[in-house]
């Protein structure tokens, strides 16, 4: 049997690319996945809630090495696009919570079954536990592992973050024999940072709201990014959304030799102010047990050098100026992050700018990329998923053209 197109991913990417394909015209497709079920990342994504996209991207919350070339992807198949594909024509009901759309069953399954319906009704084959290792072109069609034939090919295997989905960074080799592609070496994103800090492993499972900026050296010359939210202490450093946006900065820092800092904003200055002119027969460590956790409070006095035992009343102007810098603001350098294991997404991948506009590879009419696989990845918010679904979409309208 010779397919029209073979999809190599069961994943977000690949399945969307197989419905948006068989959705406009009818074809003999098939979807091959090392694993033994599809969309086992998407099942984990948003918690099991999946977010699956955000009504106001902005480009710039994502890192690529083709800014231009991403603008074209997500403008020709944005989040409008795929809420219309998703609730008109696949039948997935949507709750929206301001800009973060989700199914309205806040289960990722939801999404997953849909979809898989969806391409059940469209003739869609799949073909599980079958990791593809081989491609190769010969008398104007691709073969597969050496044995399956098809006239196009979409290489939807993801990055190589939670390798126990499948996703394990396989495409590289995949892609050997395939010349004029650049992949920008693969590295975790949306990860939990380490720290060279120590003291903040005690607080390891605490949780503290805060603002956070990424400078790309110790002594906080230069911006790199900020964030906003939750951040977890752990014992090996700090995690959280807020922590997970301004990762992949922080990594490219640290791969470049920098050192960089972190400034986390605990508080509002005032307040401080406040509660240490007020309640000054309190010990220092009682005056600000209102505005954070004891145990950071511990944590930032012994950083400022500052018994917590000790009454306000008994310090000195200089003293005080010490708690108030020390408590208002933390310090945290980077020195690297957790592995893929715990990395949400692969930053890095098959060049943009090294693929023709319709994502195909130059030089091998029929071969296309999209997902995670390629060198672009986002902030947490439905920006991954959206890459996935408008990626996606540009390829099923390459594959479309490529067999009229
Ligand atoms: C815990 C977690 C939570 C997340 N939450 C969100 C979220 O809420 N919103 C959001 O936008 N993004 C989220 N993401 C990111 C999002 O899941 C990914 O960006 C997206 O799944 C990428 O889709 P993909 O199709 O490119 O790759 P994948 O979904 O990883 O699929 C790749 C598929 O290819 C298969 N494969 C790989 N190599 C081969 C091979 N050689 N042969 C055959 N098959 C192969 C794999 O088995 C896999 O099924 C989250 C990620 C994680 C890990």
């Amino acid at each position: 049997m010779i397919y029209d197109c073979v999809i190599i991913g069961a994943g977000a990417s690949g399945l969307y690319c197989a419905a948006r394909l068989l959705s406009s015209k009818a074809l003999n497709a098939a979807v091959i996945d090392s694993g033994s079920r599809p969309g086992r990342k998407l099942l984990m994504t948003g918690g099991g809630r999946c977010n699956l996209t955000n009504r106001s991207i902005d480009i710039s919350g994502y890192y690529t090495d083709d800014k231009d070339r991403l603008s074209h992807i997500l403008s020709s198949h944005g989040s409008e696009e795929s809420i219309r594909f998703f609730t008109d024509e696949i039948g997935l009901s949507l709750s929206f919570e301001n800009d973060l759309v989700y199914p309205s069953t806040y289960r990722a399954s939801t999404v997953l079954d849909s979809l898989l319906l969806y391409l059940k009704e469209h003739d869609c084959r799949f073909i599980f536990d079958t990791p593809v290792s081989d491609v190769s072109y010969e008398d104007g069609l691709y073969i597969l592992n050496s044995d399956i034939k098809a006239k196009t090919v979409v290489l939807a295997t993801g990055g190589a973050s939670y390798p126990e989905t499948g996703s394990n960074g396989s495409f590289t080799e995949l892609l050997r024999s395939f010349q004029g592609i650049n992949i920008t070496p693969l590295s975790p994103s949306l990860v939990p940072l380490r720290t060279a800090e120590k003291d903040i492993f005690a607080l390891s499972g605490k949780r503290v709201k805060c603002s956070l900026e990424l400078y790309s050296d110790k002594k906080m010359q230069e911006f790199v990014a900020k964030s906003k939210g939750e951040m977890l202490f752990t014992d090996y450093g700090i995690s959280g959304i807020c922590v997970l946006d301004i990762s992949g900065y922080a990594i490219r820092a640290v791969r470049a030799g920098q050192k960089p800092a972190i400034k986390a904003v605990l508080c509002d200055e005032d307040k401080v102010h406040y509660n240490l002119s007020r309640f000054t027969d309190r010990t220092v460590a009682d005056a600000l047990s209102g505005i954070l956790m004891s145990e950071l409070v511990s944590v930032l006095l012994d950083r400022a050098g500052i018994d917590k035992n000790r009454t306000v009343s008994g310090l000195n102007d200089r003293e005080k100026e010490k708690v108030i810098e020390s408590v208002k603001e933390m310090k945290l350098t980077v020195t690297g992050s957790r592995s893929f294991d715990q990395a949400q997404v692969t930053t890095g991948g098959v060049d943009l700018s090294s693929l023709n506009e319709d994502l195909s590879v130059p030089g091998n009419n029929g071969l296309f990329i999209c997902g995670e696989s390629l060198n672009c990845d986002g902030i947490c918010g439905g920006y991954n998923l959206q890459f996935a679904w408008s990626s996606a979409d540009l390829v099923s309208k390459g594959v479309i053209r490529c067999l009229s």
